[in-house]
């Protein structure tokens, strides 16, 4: 049986976005660590509807979790997500390049670099990458360092990418806090993560499938991100919510297939697929701020 070091977990009495001490238990869940029976509590703030786990894990000890490749935070022998279409990182890069015409004078710098698919466009493209993960799987390169803090001084930065990061961390804003101090004049931000806002969430509830304590810490209601983005000192740019990559296995696991009546299964099927998976499924948020 595997156990969370009590010592490095903190259990908030207020919300860890807006500090409103105005918040209610609304579930409880295990940890995605299989060999352990702890169970965290997941938490709305009243206030600015943010949604978050409870005990919260301190950032030092979860950069040793990433590090070691704990399953209390990734799963067994997790390496990353598969490596996307060529076609598909240029679409995505495509949202933000377009504010930044002229990649190659430009600064890059990556919060999560993973497997690095994102990376080694930004590395191709820009004059100068630097990247941060604790890892192991992120590709060795001098550039791409363990801790934002070993980042050269005075590098500033135009463009900053932090996806599927913000929810893994104790506390988000003091993260974009740190990210605007490396940011040129009019840099641009381009981030995303779990939206609880939307309808899967709220009827799921612990239940949803971006619940997965404690590699998920955090999900973000439409005030808690803009409260968060002027904290920390970015101005919003843009905030729109989108589509997850829920894959089929996620889809068929989450079905309730206890229907003999063959028919009415095909029929169920779809209609889960139309309103859950593509009408309500927007779980995520697209946020581009700039500084
Ligand atoms: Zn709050």
């Amino acid at each position: 049986m595997e156990y969370l070091d009590k010592n490095e977990l903190d259990y908030l009495n207020y919300c860890p976005i807006c500090n409103s001490k105005n918040i209610k238990k609304i579930g409880e869940k295990n940890t995605i660590n299989i060999n352990s029976k702890e169970i965290v509590s997941l938490i709305e703030c009243n206030n600015c509807k943010h949604w978050f786990i409870s005990p919260l894990p301190n950032q030092k000890y979860l950069n040793n979790l990433y590090k070691v490749g704990s399953e209390f935070v990734v799963s067994r022998g997790y390496k990353g997500r598969e490596k996307p279409e060529d076609t598909e990182i240029k679409k995505y890069v495509s949202r933000f390049i377009k504010y930044k015409p002229n990649l190659s004078e430009l600064n890059f710098l990556e919060i999560g670099v993973g497997p690095g698919y994102y990376f080694n466009y930004f590395e191709k493209n820009t004059k100068l990458s630097y990247g941060v993960d604790p890892c192991s799987y992120k590709p060795e390169n001098p550039n791409i360092v363990e801790d934002i803090s070993l980042i050269p001084e005075n590098l500033k930065f135009d463009i900053i990418l932090i996806q599927d990061v913000l929810e893994h961390l104790e506390n988000p804003t003091d993260m974009l806090s740190i990210i605007k101090k490396l940011a040129n004049e009019n840099a641009i931000l381009s981030c995303g993560f779990p939206n609880k806002d939307c309808l899967t969430a709220k009827k799921m509830k612990e239940k949803w499938r971006m619940v997965m304590p404690i590699g998920h810490l955090h999900y973000f209601s439409k005030k808690s991100v803009n409260i968060m983005l002027e904290k920390s000192g970015w101005k919003l740019k843009k905030k729109h919510s989108t589509w997850g990559r829920p894959t089929i296995i996620d889809i068929i696991k989450n079905f309730d297939w206890g229907s003999k009546n063959p028919i009415k299964l095909i029929y169920r099927f779809f209609v889960y697929l139309l309103f859950k998976e593509i009408l309500f499924g927007k779980d995520q948020w697209y946020v581009l701020g700039q500084n």
